[in-house]
């Protein structure tokens, strides 16, 4: 008997600990074809960026596999799974016989068909060996077109600034991070990039990329034509189903998992970016790709695999990043819609923006730019579904703070609730 684990990323990491929270003995296994010792995938633009060094990556301790009694096989792609005969077959063959199997393969970036893709220094911006690729030739001065101004394309940006590079940014959409801001946070992070000397080209996208074998510059839909040394695409991230697709496993977007992430097979779970998961605010099940998320996930996933019962049925969107000196934090929804009222706030002169959305009596997403010290409680309202009209007036308000929230959620949270 043993369990099987194909990624060594975030969902992986809390399947092994559910695991062993109730069982010490049984054998874990984890393939992964990235060959690192489990890292912590958002720090590669602060590793990019000079501000992590690699010792300080990593998730987890060296000797997790250790004392964990898992035995990683590390830099290689499990190839295909037979779930009638129960084993994983990797790319050099070999086959590994498991009792229950953990697909946490996580995400793939998207990719739009786009003539050029095939030069040389056109990277993605998703794995700690694309930024090793990057490093080589995001130097001081050279010059940089990034595609995609949402979350991990502006995470790229701030660590190629950070490096000395020229940047221009593009994005097809009227406004930067277009699913979290409006036009007023998008005005206010327009300005901080273009501080900071960053080419920000909205409303337009790249028709092609030009050169001989490396990348040379793109050609923009309008007919401009941008030069350039590499180019990182940055256009999202999809539920990375490739090991299973045309098998009888059922996925949607992402695979299908019910709330102790069992798939519809027998003894396979799946869990983080590559499965879907109960988001509750949405009241659907979706894509939920960010780390607190993957980990819940496959901390569920273990514990059911080990015969305990427990339920994933919480989930909801969080995102946090700093963006070269803004502070930005955004959770549950950030669009408007039937039965949402919205309560926004913005100081024009301290550089500060509060977006609150409620549904009914209760707060189900917010959006902050720099005044971000009230995250915590904010978040706690959204997961605890608090009916917040006694104090939803002074949401957002100077001097709105712990005191205003109601004496049971008080008395909770000192008591680390
Ligand atoms: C640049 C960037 C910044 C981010 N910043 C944040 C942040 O600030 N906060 C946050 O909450 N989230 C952030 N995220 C999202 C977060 O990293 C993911 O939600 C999380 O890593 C998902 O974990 P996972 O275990 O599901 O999968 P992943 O981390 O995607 O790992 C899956 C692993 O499986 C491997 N794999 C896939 N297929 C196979 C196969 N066939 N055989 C063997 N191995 C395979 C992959 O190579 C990979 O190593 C960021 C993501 C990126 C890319």
């Amino acid at each position: 008997m043993s369990y099987v684990i194909i990624g060594n990323s975030t969902a992986a990491v809390g399947a092994v600990e559910g695991i062993r929270k109730y069982d010490i003995e049984t054998p874990i296994v984890i393939i992964s074809d990235e060959p690192y010792h489990t890292y912590s995938r958002p720090l590669i633009s602060y590793y990019l960026g000079g501000k992590v060094a690699e010792e300080n990556m990593y998730y987890r301790s060296r000797d997790f596999y250790e004392k964990n009694k898992v035995k990683p096989i590390l830099g290689i792609k499990a190839k295909s799974v037979d779930f009638d005969k129960k084993e994983v077959v990797l790319q050099d063959e070999s086959k590994i016989q498991y009792s229950k199997l953990l697909i946490a393969t996580g995400g793939k970036p998207f990719i739009p068909p786009l003539e050029g893709l095939d030069k040389k220094n056109v990277f993605n911006f998703i794995k700690f060996d694309d930024v090793k690729e990057i490093e080589k030739v995001a130097v001081k001065g050279s010059r940089a077109v990034v595609v995609g101004a949402s979350f991990s394309g502006l995470k790229a940006v701030e660590a190629l600034v950070q490096r000395g590079v020229n940047v221009t940014v593009i994005d097809i959409m009227d406004r930067i991070m277009p699913r979290v801001f409006d036009e007023t946070a998008s005005s206010i992070a327009l300005k901080t990039l273009r501080e900071h000397g960053v080419e920000v080209l909205l409303k337009t996208t790249v028709e092609k990329i030009i050169g001989g074998e490396n990348a040379e510059g793109v050609i923009l839909k309008d007919g401009r034509e941008l030069p350039c040394n590499f180019i990182i695409l940055a256009m999202g991230v999809r539920c990375n189903t490739d090991l299973v697709k045309d098998t009888k496993l059922k996925i949607n977007r992402g695979i299908v998992v019910d709330d102790r992430m069992r798939t519809n097979i027998p003894d396979v779970y799946a869990a983080g970016d590559a499965a879907e998961g109960y988001n509750f605010i949405e009241g659907r099940n979706m894509e939920i790709a960010i780390i607190p998320n993957a980990y819940r996930q496959g901390e569920t996933a273990g514990e059911n695999m080990a015969g305990k019962e427990r339920l994933f049925n919480k989930g909801f969107i969080m995102n946090s990043m700093p963006l070269l000196g803004l502070s930005i934090i955004s959770a549950g929804l950030s669009e408007s819609g039937e039965g949402i009222r919205v309560k926004a706030i913005y100081k024009n002169r301290e550089n500060t923006y509060k977006k609150f959305y409620i549904r009914d009596k209760k707060l189900v997403g917010y959006l902050l730019i720099n005044d971000i010290d009230r995250a915590g409680i904010y978040t706690d309202l959204i997961r605890r579904e608090v009916d917040i009209s006694l104090f939803e007036d002074r949401l957002g308000e100077e001097g709105f703070g712990f005191v205003s929230l109601p004496k049971e959620m008080r008395k909770e949270r000192m008591l680390g609730g």
